[in-house]
């Protein structure tokens, strides 16, 4: 009797396979199947009444009663579809972000993937003629037409489906040439990058002596390790990326470049293919599902040298990995902040112990976490604390702004030295860190606010397009001419966006062009890279931005860099905010200025006395971050004490805490933990959803993790989670 057969007879004798499910539990399911498929092959399984694509697990070890059991709809792969190292990484996290692992395996995987898409490069249907379709004369089809230019067009070669479609011909001739046996149906696979060998493309640098002196550190290591690369801005940080990676490059092994969400991309990826003449995939936002799937193919099947992207081309699959790089390492944006929350840098760090790969973490502005790992001798720290090629580090002056009069947020002195600047052909920079035309509207007569109906917010004045919107939730309503409350029409904006700022300044300077970069001036796709272009040719003397600006770019003609408004970072109640402050000025600060035209920075504040801000500037990022971390070991705080955050989001307030409490009674009573909580958010209610929160910290993250684990394997239970959204974030990054 064959087995299936035996299946169908007596079900509770079939195997059963555990199957990890994207849903949001954090335990794994049992199917009935004939033979259990490989741990690490996706299988379809129903699921209540969806069909959900899974990850094998393997045959279960106790064997149940499996009557109930429903069978495995499909098995999608042969063999396990992740490498051993990044199906490892991707169970690591889960573990250590206590996220169920189908949904971690899920998020691992490119879309189409997920879809249950076959992990193969798409294939198209061509023809072409056969022997007999090339012998016949041409003459003898001229009952049919169609037929006889089709087969007229195949002679000169094969084509498409598509092709054949495009140019009109009818599916029944092609269907009748078939049948006639004069063409044939092939499998066209489309052309894959290929196994390439090591090229250089164009000559590497010559090294300074720092830069040399980090190359040679990374090449003589015996064993692998992480690094961070802390090098100020402009040192040639990349320079040190490229020379590294050619030695993994030439030994035949792929590398992993992680960058920040956005502007970068484009201009790292012209850097990487001038240096090498090696196949370079991109993974970032803008693919459509096929181009990610095919993307991450190559970078499975060892086609693609270098693999550049976004935090979660952390997941890639690589044949042959060798090095790992994380450029701008301190940036948020490796964190992901929804659904399944990890640090792409963190999980770098993980994944190069578990391939045996160097890492390297390069920064000016390293992230406290990463000087710590350096003191405490976990990471190898490389520096470069000169400038490449000569250019001398941006000045940093203050102006105190108290009493002063202020245009559109401008002080006096500033806009005189603004003058002077652009007089001189320079070309000046104003970052400003909020769009829109003014970030509150105020009632002249009775000071009424314009506040968003769902949050804790106001509404942002967008003149243009005469809307206010609210930017945490999205809200839009028609910029109203009358107060609310009053009935005045003496409606003002209050306070000053990049908006506002790019009109005043094109008043007060009239002969300069403006060109303003934010997310409402770079809203449609690839505008980015243009403005910035734009930006970096002299045409736009004067430049306005928000933080988008502050990434990565280098502005060479840019010899002035202000700062309107440093004060609300100054007196935040986020322990983080001084840290992020730091990392702003100094990376705003580095898009300026090159060897025969030095930069200066003004920074306009209230509090020009302010410890931070002297530190910052009369010591330079790097001891002002150290001071920084001293201070956080005297308050324990991060990276000396390891958070946890447990956030409840409901339309009720009370149910959004009462949540929380029922999450702190399960919480183990330990010495050696703190419980903070339940408090609400920093924006208590947000598209009218009410937000509150519980700190769960320790200063062993063994313990904490322990303490999470327990109490998360309770949960489940809790009626009270049942009514409200909740999620847990492992080391939190924003509160
Ligand atoms: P970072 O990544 O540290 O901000 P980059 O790698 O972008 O710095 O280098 C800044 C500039 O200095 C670039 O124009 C680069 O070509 C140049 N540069 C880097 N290293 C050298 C070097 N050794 N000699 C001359 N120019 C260099
Ligand atoms: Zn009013
Ligand atoms: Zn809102």
């Amino acid at each position: 009797m064959s087995k299936s057969s035996a299946t169908e007879l007596f079900p509770n004798t079939s195997t059963v396979v555990k199957v990890a499910v994207p849903v949001p539990l954090a335990r794994s399911f049992d199917y009935a199947c004939e033979s259990a498929p490989a741990c690490g092959v996706r299988v379809k399984v129903p699921f209540g009444n969806r069909s959900l694509v899974g990850f094998s697990l393997g045959e279960a070890s106790e064997s149940k009663s499996n009557y109930q059991l429903k069978p495995l709809t499909a098995v999608l792969d042969e063999t396990p579809l992740l490498p051993q190292p990044v199906w490892e990484l991707l169970q690591w996290a889960a573990d250590y972000y206590h996220h169920p692992l189908g949904e971690v395996l899920n998020h691992g995987l490119p879309v189409l993937l997920r879809q249950g898409e076959a992990a193969s490069y798409k294939t198209t249907e061509g023809f072409r003629v056969t022997a007999a379709g090339a012998e016949i004369e041409l003459n003898s089809l001229r009952q049919a037409p169609q037929q006889q230019r089709l087969l007229a067009a195949l002679r000169n070669g094969p084509l498409l489906r598509r092709d054949i479609t495009a140019q009109e011909f009818s599916a029944s001739a092609l269907k009748a040439l078939q049948d006639k046996g004069l063409i044939e149906g092939f499998q066209h696979a489309p052309q894959t990058n290929a196994d390439w060998s090591f090229a250089i493309g164009s000559e590497p640098l010559q090294l300074n002596p720092e830069q040399a002196l980090a190359v040679a550190a990374i090449g003589a290591a015996s064993k692998p390790q992480t690094y961070l690369l802390e090098g100020v801005t402009g040192s040639g940080k990349t320079e040190v990326y490229l020379q590294a990676m050619a030695d993994v490059l030439r030994k035949g092994k792929q590398v992993l470049v992680l960058v920040p969400e956005i502007g970068l991309t484009p201009q790292t990826l012209r850097r990487f293919q001038k240096r090498f003449a090696v196949p370079i995939v991109m993974l970032h936002s803008a693919l459509t599902d096929r181009e990610r799937l095919d993307a991450w193919l190559d970078a499975k099947n060892g086609g693609a040298a270098i693999v550049i992207g976004t935090r979660s081309a952390i997941f890639t699959p690589f044949k042959r990995l060798g090095m790992i790089i994380v450029d701008e390492e301190h940036d948020g944006s490796l964190k992901q902040q929804e659904g399944f929350r990890y640090h792409a840098r963190d999980l770098a760090v993980v994944r190069g112990q578990k391939e045996q790969v160097h890492v390297i973490l390069g920064s000016a502005t390293p992230s406290l976490e990463s000087i710590n790992n350096v003191a405490q001798k976990r990471y190898a720290h490389l520096q470069l604390t000169q400038r490449a090629g000569g250019a001398k580090l941006a000045r940093q002056t203050v102006v105190d702004i108290k009493q002063l009069p202020l245009k559109a947020g401008l002080s006096q002195p500033l806009i005189e030295q603004m003058r002077k600047e652009l007089d001189r052909g320079q070309q000046v920079l104003v970052f400003l860190n909020r769009r829109g035309y003014a970030p509150a509207l105020l009632c002249h007569e009775c000071g009424w606010l314009a506040q968003c109906r769902r949050c804790d917010a106001y509404y942002t004045v967008h003149q243009r397009q005469q809307m206010l919107q609210c930017h945490h939730c999205g809200d839009q309503q028609r910029l109203p001419r009358q107060c609310f409350d009053c009935g005045s029409t003496q409606l003002v904006g209050r306070g000053t966006g990049t908006e506002q700022l790019e009109q005043s300044l094109a008043e007060l300077f009239p002969d300069y062009p403006v060109l303003r970069i934010d997310r409402d001036s770079t809203r449609r796709k690839g505008s980015l890279a243009k403005l910035l272009t734009d930006a970096t040719e002299n045409k736009y003397p004067i430049l306005v931005g928000t933080q988008m600006i502050a990434k990565g770019h280098h502005f060479p003609h840019v010899t002035l860099v202000a700062l309107l408004d440093v004060d609300g970072a100054l007196y935040s109640s986020d322990f983080r905010a001084a840290e992020r402050l730091g990392q702003l000025i100094t990376q705003v600060a580095g898009r300026a200025g090159r060897a025969s035209a030095p930069g200066t920075v003004v920074l306009q504040t209230h509090h020009p006395e302010h410890d931070l801000l002297q530190d910052l500037i009369h010591n330079g990022y790097a001891a002002f971050a150290r001071s920084l971390l001293r201070e956080r070991q005297l308050t324990q705080l991060p990276p000396f004490t390891q958070m946890a955050l447990f956030r409840t989001e409901a339309n009720d307030a009370e149910q959004a805490q009462l949540a929380l409490q029922a999450i702190a009674a399960q919480l183990p009573q330990h010495p050696d933990v703190i419980v903070l909580g339940p408090m609400p958010a920093v924006m208590e209610r947000r598209a009218g959803r009410y937000r509150f929160q519980l700190l769960v910290q320790s200063q062993q993250r063994g313990l904490r993790q322990q303490v999470l684990q327990h109490t998360l394997a309770k949960l489940e239970q809790i009626p009270e989670l049942r009514r409200v959204r909740w999620s847990l974030d492992v080391d939190p990054q924003d509160f």
